[in-house]
């Protein structure tokens, strides 16, 4: 392709909300074989939003809640987001009177008066977070959390959590002073057109991929919904980058298409990465593409662009 076409091909991108960062990148997307997706924010719309949430111990449901989310107040994680937004609800509008058993059991208020004083706050990727409130430790996330931390998780809960990742929910289980004391169930729902681009895809001879670091039942449940079969579950935040690099090897042209801090190793690892316009900067930054109408079709309008223009000089 000449440089004019490249230039033209740039601009017919650039009015379709597909950002390309140099010549190399368009060149390169033509020869796609693989692209992996990201699940949470990309397949997903990324508005998780918790549709269970069941205490084991004689806990009150509203002291439950709060607890739950003062632990999560500090995390930027879209689920802790879905938590924060649940016990909200559940305190302003739901139950009036629980916000004065929350209150009594003494709280600092932030932007809810509900909320719990919590200190010691850490994050930890792919497993969730962890502080101390009220003197006792508080843990929220996966079961990788629990296990690291000694917590027994009872039969009756596993099972609980099973049925929640079944139907494609995340299970977020919850350890107060080191007993487990309930589970929150989060849905995302998948993007409209996640599957339709996905059958696409396959149709121009690309594979596509899912990586995630939900759990596998979760993912499965997901990756069926929208039609893939290879499907890599429970990879840690740097293991995104290794997945790319194995697809790789034997020379295959692999793209990888995210939204997270966590999919910025891999956006960078790939042949062409591309970021999601709504996503985070980091993300943003280290991919050669931008999709900023944020509609997973653009994966599909990127390669097209890249075929048309290069095939000409074959
Ligand atoms: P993804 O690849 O889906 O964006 P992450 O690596 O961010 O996943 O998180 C993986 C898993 O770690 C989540 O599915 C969840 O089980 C757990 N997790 C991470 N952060 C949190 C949090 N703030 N609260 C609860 N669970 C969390
Ligand atoms: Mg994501």
């Amino acid at each position: 392709a000449t440089p004019t076409a490249v230039m033209v091909a740039t601009g017919v991108g650039a009015n379709n909300g597909v950002l390309i960062k140099g010549g190399d990148a368009l060149e390169r997307a033509q020869k796609i074989r693989y692209v992996i997706f990201d699940k949470t924010g990309t397949l997903t719309q990324g508005k998780a939003t918790v549709t269970t949430a069941k205490v084991f111990s004689g806990m009150d449901r509203g002291e439950f809640l709060a607890l739950v989310a003062s632990a999560e107040a500090s995390s930027e994680h879209p689920l802790a987001k879905a938590i924060l937004e649940y016990a909200r609800h559940f305190h302003d509008f739901d139950e009036p009177n629980t916000t004065k058993n929350a209150q009594t059991c003494k709280l600092e208020s932030k932007s809810f008066g509900w909320l719990l004083d919590a200190s010691d706050f850490s994050a930890l990727p792919g497993q969730g977070v962890q502080c101390f409130i009220g003197g006792k430790k508080i843990l929220v996330g996966n079961r990788k959390l629990m296990i690291e931390n000694w917590i027994t998780i009872p039969v009756h809960v596993e099972n609980f959590v099973v049925e929640l990742e079944e139907s494609a929910k995340t299970g977020i289980l919850v350890a107060y002073d080191n007993d487990l004391i309930g589970v929150l169930g989060v849905a995302d729902p998948l993007k409209r057109e996640a599957a339709v681009v996905v059958e696409g895809l396959m149709k121009m001879g690309v594979n596509p991929v899912m990586v995630t670091g939900d759990n596998w039942r979760t993912a499965r449940a997901v990756a069926k919904e929208v039609g893939i079969t290879d499907v890599r579950a429970e990879v840690m935040p740097a293991g995104k980058a290794d997945v790319v690099r194995s697809l790789q090897k034997g020379g295959n042209v692999v793209a990888m298409v995210g939204d997270g801090i966590n999919d910025s190793p891999a956006l960078a690892a790939a042949d062409v990465g591309m970021a999601i316009g709504a996503g985070t900067d980091i993300a943003i930054e280290a991919a050669d593409y931008v999709l900023m109408r944020s509609s997973l079709e653009d994966v599909i309008t990127a390669i097209d662009l890249s075929r048309k223009t290069f095939s000409r000089i074959r």
